[in-house]
């Protein structure tokens, strides 16, 4: 096993993202041995905590985390002893200096060899500052790697975003900034490459000839619950549509790479979110529904939750037909759809290949065969093919071919796309010219929908959202192939 050797310093050290998501994922490198001795991380936030409450942090949320079946408590105490804290406000000059005095105790101690990476875990409102301290104060070294890596939202729209990457690019070159989407660390979401393109069935029927429609579901059951300030300024749109969901499509849309590196992989991604039509606002009219939850059993409307307005105009859902307009795609339609208070939990890809060109079977009717890969909250990929029924005569049904992964100690996104990271490995990364053909494809439908006031609330929450959003395949003649609403 090959140790990677880096120093983190993580801005927001105190926050949620940290606790819930870093420090686990940090822990479970370590007890793998992708990061063993020389490894620290600085933990920098407003707060003045000590370096013994700071471990002691860390060390509580892998003990809520990870499964005890997976580290002992001396594992525990052994990484913490790497985290220190430094209270730090972002603004303050003075505060760079300190903090890298302390990562060059640190660089030194534990024989790092100059590795950086700065983890801007806080505000995106931040960003551009910490950035230029990072860079006049020299916290950046001269003889190992020195990494940005930067979480979601990024921007609000083009604009914002253009200007946001600007700041951070003013300082670091563009192949040192790493972009997260944590939907690109999902193990089905990075399957979706081997089965695209190590598979010379799917490879060859993956195109307009033979995909009939594409159906993408990103359903949460849960409502806004305490993220009510981000959510009223965001919607569903920019907090789900413009990075994972198409993240999804072009992985699902684009070209074969011509080999599987960084660049190469993430060029074609590119091309594909360029190919996306851009619709005019009457075009968004037809091809997209906005929706928001009424109230359910036993729970609120979205205008009724905690800190969100009584006329609240924000969408909690999301539905469109998509075109992409290249040679291999023209004519298959994306349908996507997301959103709150949703009827289940689950991210969900179906790929609807076309019918029989005839059918020489009286009386029996044949079903489209569905490739189904379920990412979340199940690993699973299902084939739907048409099947003799075991019996006498000659009937046929569905039959679903299926895999499911079982594996309880795969890695989870975060703990992936850290490792990617440390390798310098931007594949599953979001590059800046995702982000920009992603909020140019969104500013359109914004844009259009900004001209008119909602219907507000127009689903009930434990459904799957707006009657509008099965209309928008209906009118086509087809449906959504994945419907929780219905019992088997
Ligand atoms: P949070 O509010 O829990 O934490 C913010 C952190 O920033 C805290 O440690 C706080 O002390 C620190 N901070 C704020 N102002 C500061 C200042 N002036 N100087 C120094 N430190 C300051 O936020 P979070 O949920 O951890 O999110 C962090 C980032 O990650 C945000 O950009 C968010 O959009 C993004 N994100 C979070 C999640 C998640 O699951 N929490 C998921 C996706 C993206």
């Amino acid at each position: 096993m090959r140790e990677e050797k880096a120093l983190f310093i993580i801005f927001g050290g105190t926050g949620d993202l940290a606790q819930r998501k870093l420090y686990p994922a940090l822990f479970n490198l370590y007890r793998r041995g992708h990061i063993q001795k020389s490894f620290a991380v600085i933990g920098t936030a407003r707060r003045p905590w000590t370096d013994e409450h700071y471990r002691e942090v860390v060390a509580d949320s892998i003990r809520g985390s990870v499964d005890a079946d997976f580290y002992t408590e001396a594992m525990v105490e052994n990484f913490a002893d790497h985290f220190y804290y430094q209270s730090h406000n972002v603004n303050d000059t003075e505060h760079y200096m300190i903090l890298k005095k302390l990562a060059q105790q640190l660089d030194d101690e534990y024989e790092i060899g100059g590795n950086r990476v700065f983890y801007l875990a806080m505000s995106p409102r931040f960003f551009g500052t910490i950035a230029e301290h990072l860079k006049t104060q020299k916290l950046v070294t001269d003889h190992g790697y020195n990494r940005v890596v930067v979480e979601k939202p990024f921007g609000r729209d083009l604009a914002t975003a253009t200007e946001l990457n600007q700041s951070i690019e003013k300082y670091f070159p563009a192949d040192s900034i790493f972009r997260i989407d944590h939907y690109l660390g999902k193990a089905m979401i990075q399957n979706i490459t081997a089965i695209r393109f190590g598979n010379s069935i799917f490879r060859n029927l993956w195109n307009n000839r033979y995909i009939d429609n594409i159906q993408i579901t990103l359903s949460e059951s849960l409502g806004v619950e305490e993220r009510a300030g981000y959510y009223e300024t965001a919607g569903a749109l920019r907090d789900m549509v413009q990075n994972h969901i198409l993240q999804i499509v072009s992985l699902l849309t684009m070209n074969a790479p011509v080999s599987f590196n960084d660049q190469d992989l993430r060029q074609e991604k590119i091309s594909a979110l360029k190919s996306l039509k851009v619709y005019t606002p009457d075009e968004v009219a037809h091809n997209f529904v906005r929706g928001q939850y009424g109230p359910g059993e036993g729970v609120h409307a979205y205008r009724d939750e905690d800190n969100i307005a009584d006329d609240s105009a924000i969408e909690t859902f999301v539905a469109g037909k998509l075109e992409v307009e290249n040679m291999n795609f023209a004519g298959v339609p994306v349908y996507i759809r997301t959103g709150k208070r949703l009827a289940t939990k689950a991210t969900r890809i179906d790929v609807i290949f076309k019918k029989m060109p005839t059918n020489i079977f009286p009386g029996v009717a044949l079903t489209n065969n569905v490739l189904s890969i379920d990412v979340d909250p199940n690993e699973e990929i299902t084939l739907y093919i048409n099947d003799k029924d075991y019996d006498t005569g000659f009937k046929m049904k569905q039959l679903p071919l299926a895999y499911r992964n079982q594996n309880r100690d795969c890695p989870e996104a975060y703990e992936k796309l850290l490792h990617d990271l440390l390798r310098g490995d931007a594949t599953n990364f979001t590059h800046w010219e995702e982000v920009k053909y992603s909020w140019q494809f969104v500013d359109a439908i914004r844009s259009a929908w900004d001209m008119e006031t909602p219907a507000f609330p127009n689903y009930e929450s434990g459904s799957m959202g707006p009657q509008a959003a099965d209309e928008l395949l209906a009118r086509d003649g087809k449906q959504w192939f994945f419907d929780p609403t219905k019992t088997n």
